[in-house]
């Protein structure tokens, strides 16, 4: 390893969606006397995941009340709407409606009610009439109505703390990707498409990269993230007003995503989306994109093979669900029946990083790796945008811990 570099830092940040840029931001704050750099391969930040989403402010409806999900993504809602009012960022506090269509959603939808309960999350119990009344373009025999849930733009907000970061005095590049990470005792050196960088400490924030990166850094990773593409259409914009919160199916517990929903954007639009099909590219969003590498290396992953053979049903059905958009409708009008095919247009794709664990179970929790001078978001799913700010908290509380065992061997 040649012993030049181009710039250093006494910490780096890779990666600049909404966790790195809220990562960035954290540290700056905690710790304004160390150089802080964040890098990013893509022009822009919020390119990938935090730029293709539904832009929906989770209230932690879903999730078991001791996992990580539960507790950050409670207070990231928090966080979330306190940092857009300070800075002056539009937000719709509509609410979410997830009604229930047939019996077995009625049971599922009462397991979903006592979670709330657990979770501390204050919702309503919604009838049929009350949620004809609420909502008289939906159908179902009940629904559960959880008034904190919001909808924002993420790729805003990521801009804005990284606008935040470089007022703290941090820096980022852009255009700048990391293709290896050598580590020592004394710290972390960088080749990327822009030199070499060196740094103390080095933070990923990678998303769907998320895997090749923890091995770069010598991390034996038990996961590999799949693509799970998420395919949308907007409805016509004679449409904008056809529902007035955010109107989700009642999810199947087996499955990790939340069903089609209809999604009031912030800016006025109604999105139908996203499905959750697998993608045979990691950063491709194209419906027929493909990739001999990635796909290669999710073939030989034995953990996708096991995955397949529990859901193979269900995958199918999602195949067809985006082949045919009639067969795509009808997910939605088992809720919303007024809708028609015509009504649905083009809208972009997103691809969620999911990790699969090698024994094909899809790892629902966020989950962090380190090494002694490295640390790694190795998943982040959804309501990860909802949740940034905690997690950002927690990597920053992670690094503590790094740093004061690193200052206590080096005495
Ligand atoms: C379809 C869909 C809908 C969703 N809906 C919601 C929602 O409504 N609410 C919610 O809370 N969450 C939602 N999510 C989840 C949420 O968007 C993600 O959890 C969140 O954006 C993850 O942020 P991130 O910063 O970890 O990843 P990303 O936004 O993917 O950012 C990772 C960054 O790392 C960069 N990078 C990777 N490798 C390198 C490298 N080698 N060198 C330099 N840079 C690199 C990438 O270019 C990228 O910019 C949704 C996700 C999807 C896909």
């Amino acid at each position: 390893m040649p012993n030049s570099h181009l710039l250093d830092a006494d910490i780096l940040i890779i990666g600049g969606g909404i966790v790195g840029a809220a990562t960035a931001l954290k540290l700056k704050q905690t710790y304004p006397q160390y150089s802080v750099m964040l890098l990013e391969k893509e022009s822009q930040v919020a390119k990938h995941q935090t730029g293709r989403n539904s832009g929906v402010i989770h209230a932690g409806v879903y999730y078991p009340p001791e996992s990580l999900k539960a507790q950050f993504c409670r207070a990231g809602l928090k966080a979330i709407k306190a940092f857009c009012i300070e800075h002056h960022i539009k937000f719709d506090e509509c609410g979410k409606l997830i009604v229930a269509t047939t019996e077995l959603e009625l049971t599922r939808l009462e397991a979903l009610a006592t979670r709330c309960a657990e979770n501390k999350l204050h919702y309503q119990w919604l009838n049929t009439q009350e949620l004809h009344k609420a909502e008289p373009n939906i159908t179902g025999l009940a629904a559960i109505l959880i008034e904190e849930t919001s909808i924002v733009d993420y790729k805003e907000i990521t801009q804005c703390m990284m606008d935040d970061f470089v007022d703290w005095g941090g820096s980022y590049w852009l255009d700048c990707k990391v293709n290896n990470i050598y580590e020592t005792s004394q710290g972390v050196e960088l080749d990327t498409t822009q030199g070499r960088f060196k740094t103390k400490y080095l933070i990923c924030c990678a998303g769907i990269m998320a895997d090749k990166l923890a091995k770069l850094a010598g991390i034996e990773v038990d996961f590999q993230m799949l693509p799970f593409r998420g395919e949308y259409y907007r409805l016509n914009s004679q449409h904008n007003n056809i529902v007035k919160h955010l109107i989700y199916p009642v999810p199947d517990p087996e499955l990790p995503f939340l069903g089609i929903h209809l999604t009031k954007m912030i800016d006025g639009s109604v999105t139908v989306g996203p499905n959750a099909i697998l993608g045979w590219k990691r950063e491709g969003y194209n419906k027929f994109n493909f990739s001999w590498a990635d796909s290669k290396e999710i073939i030989q992953f034995s953990g996708f093979w096991r995955i397949l053979k529990h859901n193979y049903k269900h995958a199918f059905n999602e195949l067809i669900n985006s082949l045919s958009k009639s067969q795509y409708l009808r997910q939605v009008k088992k809720y919303c029946p007024s809708l028609k095919k015509s009504d649905l247009t083009p809208y972009p794709v997103g691809i969620r990083a999911q990790a699969v664990s090698f024994k094909g179970e899809l790892i629902h929790d966020f989950l962090f790796k380190k090494t002694t001078r490295t640390l790694h978001v190795c998943n982040a799913p959804s309501p990860a945008a909802t949740s940034s700010m905690p997690i950002a908290e927690h990597v920053v509380s992670q690094l503590e811990d790094l740093i004061k065992i690193n200052e206590e061997t080096n005495i």
